[in-house]
């Protein structure tokens, strides 16, 4: 028996198809429906399983620049109104900066000038009544961000986009080729045809694979993250901060989030990192705590190295070495390690925002968000792909 036979047809034809569920194509499939088109999303997976569903959730907001950040400043209002439409938590957790060092607390003043009212500058005291760390220097108090749970909040957008009418999404279905003809896209799936007046491809990292000019710009990118087991057994308030309270961010951040590149206290930090932590620039240490529920604490993240297989135990340590200097503990627990795979461009440019898109075919467009930022800027993108594309 075909193991597709239990699973209903797919519709003959649609306004959009898209490609692909992860955050990047449900968004496009949100907005989508919202414009009253038909839209069909196919899957290869069975579930949300892509890369986006093993994230940590931030919505790094404040952080960005130019165009990500007008997509981000888009995205969180989209996020909250997703999450109140489809049952899903969104927390206004907003972030926390935090300086160890006083050319850090430079940078962030100059971040907290640029964003009048959308960042504030702490002192010590005031990071440490906001997060568990005691020994800073200063912070910065970034009040947009949110946080969510991508599982979870992916598996809610797809149940409640099933309910939404003209909308369907089928799982376990795989794209295999496009085809143009009559000013429409035939989308050959493994479960049948269905005739597209547009198509979204936003399958990350497997682009190459319906579209090999745009696979060809991007590299994928291995990072490490891990899961510590609740630190600080003694101190119950300072974890209470961190389990309830905003994103923390170490000094590291400062040198990949775009929206410190005006600074210029920022050579400043980069000389100091390159002069006595040279292997934690070369790791790309970005060290974010995000604590879960049950208090236990994803610490992100690290770049394994692209010549050796599985995970670098040495970017592992600098990660936990970084997490407990930050925290002002003793050694973490390790409860779990995993890598993520995400696309970069082949060619970086300083200026690029993290967005690449294609156009393979007339009406079709493939939609790749990197740098980690998908989950930030996606709801605010797929608004502008939409109006290109329609
Ligand atoms: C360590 C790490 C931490 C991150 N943390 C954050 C964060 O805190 N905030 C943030 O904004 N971003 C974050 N990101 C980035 C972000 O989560 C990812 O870039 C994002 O998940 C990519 O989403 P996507 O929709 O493009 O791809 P995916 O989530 O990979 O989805 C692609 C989907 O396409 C499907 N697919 C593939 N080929 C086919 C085909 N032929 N037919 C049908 N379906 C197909 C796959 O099954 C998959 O479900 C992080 C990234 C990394 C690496």
């Amino acid at each position: 028996m075909n193991h597709h036979s239990a699973l209903p047809p797919l519709p003959a034809k649609a306004d959009l198809v898209v490609v692909g569920a992860g955050v990047v194509g449900l968004a496009h499939a949100v907005e989508a429906q919202a414009r009253g088109c038909s839209v069909v999303v196919v899957d290869a997976a069975d579930r949300p399983d892509g890369s986006t569903a093993r994230r940590s959730g931030h919505v790094a907001v404040t952080t960005q620049d130019s165009t990500a950040l007008a997509c981000a400043l888009a995205s969180r209002e989209r996020w909250l109104k997703l999450g109140r439409d489809a049952g899903f938590g969104v927390r206004e957790s907003g972030a926390v900066v935090v300086a160890q060092h006083e050319d850090e607390l430079a940078v962030l003043d100059d971040l907290v000038a640029a964003r009048a009212g959308d960042a504030t500058l702490l002192d010590h005291r005031s990071v440490a009544d906001r997060t568990p760390v005691t020994r800073a220097v200063g912070g910065a108090w970034l009040p947009l961000d949110l946080r969510l749970d991508p599982p979870a909040a992916l598996a809610a957008v797809s149940d409640w986009l099933g309910t939404r009418p003209q909308v369907h999404v089928a799982w376990r279905t795989a794209a295999q080729t496009l085809d143009a003809g009559s000013g429409r896209t035939l989308v050959r799936t493994s479960r049948g045809e269905v005739v597209a007046k547009r198509v979204v491809v936003a399958v990350g990292q497997d682009v190459g694979s319906l579209c090999w000019e745009v696979g060809a710009e991007l590299t994928p990118v291995r990072r490490q993250l891990l899961r510590v087991a609740p630190p600080m057994p003694d101190d119950a308030a300072a974890r209470g901060r961190l389990t309830t309270g905003p994103v923390v961010l170490g000094g590291t951040t400062l040198l990949r989030d775009t929206a410190y590149r005006h600074s210029r206290a920022l050579g400043e930090v980069r000389d100091r990192w390159r002069r006595h932590r040279p292997d934690v620039l070369a790791a790309e240490i970005h060290l974010s705590l995000q604590a879960r529920a049950d208090g236990s604490v994803v610490v992100g993240d690290g770049r394994a190295p692209a010549d050796v297989p599985g995970r670098s135990e040495a970017v592992d340590g600098l990660l936990l070495t970084a997490a407990a200097e930050l925290l002002g503990t003793g050694p973490l627990t390790v409860l779990g390690r995993w890598t993520a795979t995400e696309p970069v461009r082949a060619r970086t440019s300083p200026a690029a925002d993290p967005f690449v898109l294609g156009e393979p075919l007339p009406g079709v467009r493939t939609v790749n968000v990197t740098d980690g930022l998908a989950t930030t800027t996606a709801l605010g993108l797929a608004p502008r792909v939409l109006d290109e594309l329609f």
